[in-house]
């Protein structure tokens, strides 16, 4: 088979479903990222003392609270370090979410 008979059989044969393949596969919709995406997670505890970690359990910190009106995000005590960032608490040290929350949830004065 000629070069040029390839290439015609291919672009008969793929032509039309290659061409459409290749615009899906470069084509990056924002909808990919927000799959790639499982949301954020601020529960490693990793770098801190056994008693910042007791800490958390005490007071039952969780990373999505259960009710929104009352998560971290809204809490007095939060210290947001950058959007999409796990923040900081006055109350509790480690990674907070802003969609935790904790015992200590208070409301903003
Ligand atoms: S006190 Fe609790 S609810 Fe408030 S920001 Fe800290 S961890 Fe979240």
């Amino acid at each position: 088979m000629s070069d040029l008979s390839r290439k015609k059989f291919l672009q008969l044969a793929f032509g039309g479903s290659a061409a459409a393949l290749a615009a899906a596969a470069c084509k990056k919709s924002p909808s990919y990222y927000v799959v790639a995406n499982k949301g954020l997670v601020c529960t490693d505890e990793s770098g801190l003392a056994p008693a910042d970690v007791q800490a958390r359990k005490a007071r039952g910190y969780v990373d999505h609270a259960a009710d929104p009106k009352q998560n971290c995000g809204n809490c007095v005590n939060f210290r947001a370090v950058s959007a999409n960032n796990c923040g900081a608490c006055a109350a509790l040290k480690g990674p907070i979410n802003p969609d935790g929350h904790c015992s200590s949830w208070t409301k903003p004065a």
